[in-house]
């Protein structure tokens, strides 16, 4: 196993991918900072499953600007560095455009960017100046399927996605030359909570069929891809976006 003594920053890792993804990089010796939006007892409870010393839980709303630049500097303060950074946190809500209402779908289109593009911006732009002053830095954001695929039902979802993939594909060129690597994971359906729903629901087989291996990903085969593209050696592969959705939807 590759020893990895860096300090890793994972957004909304209370639960599903974000926590597999914790627990998988301190597996492998890094401090962890587990930040988390409001359930600071899930939040806890990844910490207490870490292996090593030195993590620690850290709240922001990431659609709140200065929120998230404290975060950053409270992280440098305490830590002293930031050697990656995973945009993980989102959200997933439904807004189906001949069904809901203005205002509604208004709020949904601002929360949903807010969350999914915006705030992981902010991040990286708080996150950059640490990075190149140590030398350079590593950032995977969670992006998914559905930005290729379509979201019927959550058109802003698959919007903010698509604008992940296009921030993460900018930036790979931008910083590359301060050492600073970004790829981007595009997950399929994942068993998590934020699926569970719909997984458990009358649509769940039909979903499961969309892979020919007749299942949907776990979050820890999804944490796997995202510490990989982390891992020393995987440089070159800045400015991909890698499918993790079991042949459910491929694209050339
Ligand atoms: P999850 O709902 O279990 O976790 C998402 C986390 O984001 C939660 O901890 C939540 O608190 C946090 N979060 C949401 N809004 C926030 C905010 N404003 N500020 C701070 N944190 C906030 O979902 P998951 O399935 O583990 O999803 C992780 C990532 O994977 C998301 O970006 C999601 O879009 C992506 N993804 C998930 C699936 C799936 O089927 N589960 C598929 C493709 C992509």
């Amino acid at each position: 196993m590759v020893s990895d003594d860096r300090v890793v920053l994972v957004t909304g890792a209370s639960r599903g991918i974000g926590r597999a993804a914790a627990t998988q990089f301190a597996e492998r010796g890094a401090t962890v900072i587990v930040h988390y939006a409001v359930n600071e007892a899930a939040a806890k409870q990844t910490l207490t499953g870490l292996p090593g010393t030195g993590h620690l839980v850290m709240s922001a709303d990431l659609t709140d600007a200065d929120a998230v630049a404290e975060l950053v500097a409270q992280v440098v303060a305490i830590r002293g560095r930031i050697d990656v950074l995973v945009n993980n946190a989102g959200i997933y809500e439904a807004h189906p455009v001949l069904s809901t209402g203005y205002d509604e779908w208004r709020e949904s289109w601002r929360r949903t960017l807010e969350t999914n593009l915006v705030g992981p911006a902010n991040l990286i732009h708080e996150v950059v100046p640490h990075m190149v002053a140590q030398g350079g830095g590593r950032i995977v954001n969670v992006s998914s399927r559905g930005a290729f695929r379509g979201e019927p039902e959550c058109p802003a979802y698959g919007a903010s996605k698509a604008g992940l993939n296009s921030l993460g594909q900018s930036l790979a060129q931008a910083l590359a030359p301060h050492g600073i690597y970004i790829t981007t994971v595009a997950p399929g359906f994942v068993a998590t909570d934020m699926a569970a729903e719909i997984l458990d629901g009358p649509r769940g087989d039909g979903i499961r069929g969309q892979s020919p291996m007749q299942r949907v990903a776990t979050a820890d085969e999804i944490a796997r891809v995202v510490v990989f593209l982390a891992e020393p050696g995987a440089e070159t592969t800045t400015g991909a976006i890698v499918d993790v959705n079991g042949a459910s939807y491929l694209r050339t």
